[in-house]
């Protein structure tokens, strides 16, 4: 029996963690759970797996046995007393940085979900792993493809990765005006079901941004491209020095690579998703970089390194609330981040405060770009 943690249980991914875990009672135990403040949830999801850890933002009644944390670090304090084989980690955005931190640090497994994390404070995050004995297994569909991927040969014969995009809601009716597009709108995802956050990200093609530097930071290369495969089939591939590529498909389930995350290197029944039957044409398209320039930007951002891909992630964190709260456009998100790009000299990533003290100075600048517009 395994012992699991889930840092963030009331969201999209947390939420399919659980179910994993329910169709393996004999196998994994949640020991510890933590929430924002989806109380009502996380209530319940106590009351079912009693765990001995739980946190949240607000403060709630416990059952007897278990501790709590409450409050902004309390995620953090709930990984700090942790004892578990797995640390899943899917709190969103860059809140997900210091309790990602605390989970390093007990050298065990780390499912990982969050990618604004890795993105923001990749070396700090990777020295750590390193530093710990920490095994990292991604969890975002396209990184545990590759991760998969990368098992079919040597790293030094691997010529690049390919990640595959759906396009998001409006990629392919080019009539679709993206300055009109309402954040209802945005979160409709086509092929996946996800936090809104997420689901803005993949409509506005910032989540493939991400995704590519996510990939050059777990898999420690700048060779990444994307291509458009809309029915989110092929997860993503890695292509090989004798232009083989390997891929991996299955019809597309969070909880595939939530399982995976888990069960690594074993692979265990999985009846919650169908085989792949071969019913399914599968295209490919080129990128649209004029429509989306947000992967284009991302890519930018990993060559140079130090700070810039931290201003892309949490310039667009500041700038998606701000979309939902319909405080700015659509189509303004990219161009938020692109402006923080051009204003914000690059610097060398020393440490967790120097990109909280980042996201304040990104708050102001990006807060008085609205205001005079
Ligand atoms: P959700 O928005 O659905 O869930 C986020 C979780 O984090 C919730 O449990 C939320 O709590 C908690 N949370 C948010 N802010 C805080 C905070 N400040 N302190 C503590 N807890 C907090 O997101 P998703 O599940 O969609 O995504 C989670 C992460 O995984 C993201 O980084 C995303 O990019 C990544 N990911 C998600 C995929 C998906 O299919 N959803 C796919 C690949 C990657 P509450 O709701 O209780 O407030
Ligand atoms: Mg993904």
């Amino acid at each position: 029996m395994k012992t699991v943690a889930v840092f963030g249980s009331t969201g999209s991914i947390g939420v399919q963690t659980l179910n994993v875990v329910r169709r393996f009672p004999h196998e994994y135990k949640v020991v510890t759970l933590t929430a924002g403040s989806n109380v009502g949830l996380f209530s319940k999801q106590v009351a079912e797996f009693s765990p001995s850890v739980a946190a949240c933002l607000p403060e709630i009644e416990l059952p007897d046995g278990t501790i709590g944390f409450f409050g902004d670090n309390a995620a953090s304090k709930a990984a700090e007393i942790t004892e578990a084989d797995i640390y899943v980690m899917a709190i969103s955005g860059l809140a997900a940085l210091a309790p990602l931190q605390e989970c390093i640090k007990r050298g065990k497994r780390v499912a990982l979900a969050n990618k604004e994390a890795i993105v923001c404070a990749g070396e700090i995050v990777l020295d750590s792993a390193a530093k710990y004995g920490t095994e990292i297994i991604p969890v975002d569909s396209e990184h545990s493809a590759v991760f998969q991927c990368l098992k079919a040969g040597e790293r030094g014969d691997v010529r690049r990765i390919v990640l595959t995009a759906s396009g998001g809601p409006f990629y392919s009716d080019k009539n679709v005006d993206l300055s009109a597009v309402t954040p209802e709108q945005a979160v409709r995802h086509p092929t996946w079901n996800m936090g809104a956050k997420i689901s803005v990200d993949s409509a506005t093609m910032v989540n493939k941004g991400l995704e590519i530097i996510e990939a050059g930071r777990l898999f420690s290369t700048n060779f990444v491209d994307y291509v458009i495969h809309p029915e989110s089939v092929i997860h993503s591939m890695v292509e090989f020095a004798d232009n083989s590529t390997v891929a991996v498909m299955s019809y597309p389930n969070m909880e595939l690579a939530i399982q995976y995350a888990l069960t690594y290197p074993y692979r265990f029944v999985n009846d919650g998703v169908k085989p792949f039957d071969f019913s399914v044409p599968l295209t490919f398209g080129k990128p649209d970089e004029k429509r989306f320039p947000a992967p284009a930007l991302a890519r930018r951002c990993l060559l140079e390194g130090g700070t810039a891909p931290a201003v892309f992630s949490i310039a667009d964190e500041i700038a998606v609330d701000m979309f939902m709260k319909k405080k700015i456009t659509f189509t303004d998100i990219t161009g938020i981040i692109d402006r923080a790009l051009c204003i914000n000299e690059t610097k060398r990533v020393e440490s967790a405060e120097q990109l909280y003290e980042l996201r304040d100075v990104l708050e102001k600048q990006i807060g008085a770009f609205v205001s005079r517009k």
